[in-house]
């Protein structure tokens, strides 16, 4: 099959079109009108595409996932490989959260930001949804430890699936796969392999058709977000934003290019044009879990990366590697104890960097899916919940920037093992054409 539909240049378009469709919704303002665009056009068209994504994930992940790790043929090699990724993700993740702790204690965004009372206003506004909030953030303690046992090990493997539980997922996978390995009879081992990869393959083909739509339902997702920026925080928390964007920025250009450039050995630039439609897809959807087929099948198609390498690698980084999201969450949670003035002490910021680091995991890769993890390692070293009011308004905008850092982090560290495993890259890149 072509990979035509992976050519960027449509859902670049569709991108654009989002944003001056989004800014003249904005400007008009909310009356019944707009209202009604966005509920029953943008959302509708912008759903379609985030939901058929949704819904190949676990038919995707499993199967290839399985097959993957069968293919490794034994477990030496799995651990090897495990043991490789992991500590690349936690090495780029700990980058980012120097990078964010550095830019908030040296600029200092949240000091003299807003005063009490427009504080207390905000906080007012957005009751509801703080009190929703705290209540999810009161469970992840409990998640974290001993609830991780849980949701790694399913008592029924269906309910965990059907409730998209991806440590579920990526566990009984990686468990079926090392069976396979083990699997005597003949027969069965190939009956298996060939039902796989089908459900893998059908599964990949669903993806290109979904693909299809992106740029229409990339148009709908950013002129919808556009649209919901509230004009009245920005200019009170625009510092905020504008470093938490430089820090994106830093992490996806600087600590990327060069591990790109001195680690895996290509060019950067080259890489920054074959994988836009990751960036795109992660951009508009604001999430990693949504993003996993295209990102599977952009370093499959366009870099040559073997699919036991992404079927493998791919999962486990939506699930545990969020560079974006510790480098966010460093720099929110120091902004707001800021605006509090708040002085966290140096066993304070350690104690914020460790929880960034190991609540990361813990993060869903959905739409959102820090904020209740924010609150609570906030709450930990003594910042106050409810700041978190001051910057939900211009939240989503933040969350599909560091949805693409968080999956660019996740597909260099695939291309990262892939070099490490013997492939190469530059001679694929040769023989596949960019666009
Ligand atoms: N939306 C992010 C993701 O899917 C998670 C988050 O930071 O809220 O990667």
């Amino acid at each position: 099959m072509s990979s035509n539909h992976l050519k960027s240049w449509g859902i670049f378009i569709g991108l654009i079109v989002g944003v001056l469709v989004g800014i003249i919704f904005n400007e008009i303002g909310e009356n019944s009108v707009t209202r009604w665009i966005d509920s029953n056009v943008l959302w509708p068209v912008g759903n379609v595409f985030l939901r058929s994504l949704f819904m190949i994930v676990v038919p995707l992940v499993f199967s290839s996932l399985t097959l993957g790790v069968a293919n490794l043929g034994n477990t030496q090699t799995l651990k090897g490989l495990g043991v490789r990724v992991l500590l690349f993700y936690i090495t780029t993740t700990f980058f980012a959260i120097l990078i964010g702790q550095s830019l908030v204690n040296t600029v200092q965004p949240g000091v003299g930001a807003v005063n009490a009372e427009d504080r207390q206003a905000i906080i007012e506004q957005n009751e509801d949804r703080i009190a929703s909030l705290k209540e999810k953030s009161s469970m992840v303690p409990k998640s974290l430890w001993p609830g991780i046992i849980e949701s790694v090990i399913p008592k029924n493997i269906l309910r965990q699936f059907t409730d998209f539980n991806m440590l579920s997922i990526i566990f009984v996978s990686i468990l079926f796969g090392i069976g396979m390995m083990y699997l005597k009879d003949e027969k069965s081992q190939q009956v298996l392999r060939d039902g796989l990869a089908g459900v893998a393959n059908i599964s990949v083909m669903v993806v290109h058709w979904v693909m299809k739509i992106a740029p229409y339902a990339v148009a709908a997702l950013v002129a919808s977000a556009v649209f919901k920026f509230g004009s009245k925080v920005i200019f009170v928390i625009a510092q905020y934003m504008g470093l938490v964007i430089v820090g994106y920025l830093i992490q996806f250009f600087i600590v990327y290019g060069a591990l790109l450039k001195y680690l895996v050995k290509i060019s950067p630039k080259e890489f920054y044009k074959r994988a836009s439609a990751i960036f795109l897809t992660s951009f508009s959807t604001a999430s990693s879990n949504g993003t996993m087929p295209v990102t599977i099948q952009v370093l499959q198609e366009k870099f040559g990366v073997p699919q036991r390498i992404t079927s493998f690698s791919i999962p486990i980084g939506a699930t545990f590697n969020m560079d974006g999201t510790a480098l966010f969450e460093v720099i929110a949670a120091l902004f707001i104890a800021q605006v509090y003035g708040v002085d966290l002490s140096l066993t304070s910021h350690i104690v914020l960097v460790f929880l960034v680091l190991v609540t990361s995991i813990g993060v869903a890769g959905v739409p959102g899916g820090s904020r209740p993890i924010l609150m609570m390692a906030m709450a930990a070293v003594g910042i106050p919940m409810e700041g978190i009011a001051l910057i939900l308004g211009v939240d989503h905008i933040l969350d599909m920037g560091r949805t693409v850092v968080n999956v660019t982090g996740d597909t260099v560290a695939a291309l990262f093992l892939a070099k490490r495993s013997g492939v190469d890259l530059n001679q694929n890149m040769k023989n596949i054409p960019a666009s």
